[in-house]
């Protein structure tokens, strides 16, 4: 109870820097607007554009058949981001689970609202080693204040994969080949994959493929962050 009245009266302190942090985000307004925006972006996949390129997709996405219908990744994944994801994502560390979560939902808030949310799901070899996914973490904390549901276990990972980011685009690509399946239908759903850094997009793209071959009328992109 104590406890309870305590996370009431007292406003939570920022995480970086332990001043008052503002209301939806446990971070103080100086540490938020320290972060490194993605605001100059492709709109599809959010890959960093050139500050003089006037057009809103980038050049692979403009090549493409078929691409996200939109892309949220807020911030560039450069300090103090990297830290953040990196405690989220290498250990659970459920504080900065929140505050990543938080930046992504304030994101998103301002996008078109989806039907489900679906994570980036782990091969379970990884699932097993780490003991949580983080972009189902994230996507847990989206769900509490959208109104659409976490669909957990519609796609599963095939290929138990080694960290791939030191092979090439074409390197990514040729390797993700048959390494997602749908386990349901998804017709005529809008659905927004989930991660937590978005770095080629690679990954992502292989998914939405199987998300497409499911029934899923379009498809949205939501990352915290993109590597520049
Ligand atoms: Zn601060
Ligand atoms: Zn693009």
């Amino acid at each position: 109870m104590y406890h309870i009245l305590n996370n009431l009266l007292i406003p939570a302190s920022c995480a970086l820097c332990d001043s008052t942090a503002i209301t939806d985000v446990d971070l103080c307004t100086d540490c938020l607007d320290m972060l490194p925006p993605n605001d100059r972006c492709c709109n599809a996949c959010a890959q960093p554009l050139p500050i003089d390129e006037t057009s809103i997709l980038c050049g692979d996405c403009i090549g493409r058949k078929t691409r996200f219908a939109r892309a949220i990744v807020p911030y560039l994944y450069r300090p103090p981001i990297d830290y953040m994801v990196k405690r989220l994502k290498f250990s659970g560390d459920l504080k900065f689970s929140r505050i990543v979560g938080q930046l992504l939902n304030r994101a998103a808030s301002q996008a078109p609202c989806p039907d489900a949310l679906i994570p980036v799901p782990l091969h379970p070899n990884r699932y097993a080693e780490r003991g949580f996914n983080q972009a189902d973490l994230l996507a847990r904390h989206l769900a509490k204040s959208l109104p659409i549901p976490v669909l957990r276990g519609a796609v599963s990972r095939l290929k138990d994969q080694p960290a791939q980011s030191k092979l090439t685009a074409s390197q990514r690509e040729k390797n993700l080949q048959g390494a997602f399946r749908a386990n349901l239908s998804l017709t005529d759903k809008h659905i927004a994959i989930v991660d937590d850094v978005v770095t080629t997009g690679a990954t992502a793209r292989a998914l939405a493929q199987q998300l497409r071959k499911a029934g899923a009328r379009e498809i949205s992109l939501w990352a915290v962050a993109r590597t520049p």
